[in-house]
């Protein structure tokens, strides 16, 4: 895996479980970028921040 922004693979993988799903959220060490990812792949902030409402 790498950064989509730039191409590095210096990232840090935080795993966490958010209302009952596990996601992960992946920082760039690079560019600071950030995103999340679901087990289905990636995951848009507004769905984590929908997990985190119900919570
Ligand atoms: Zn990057």
């Amino acid at each position: 895996m790498h950064c989509p922004r730039c191409r590095t693979r210096q990232l840090v993988m935080i795993e966490m479980h958010i209302g009952g799903e596990s996601v992960r959220m992946a920082s760039c060490s690079a560019c600071d970028a950030r995103w999340w990812e679901g087990t289905d792949g990636a995951l848009p902030l507004a769905e984590v921040l929908d997990l985190a409402a119900q919570a």
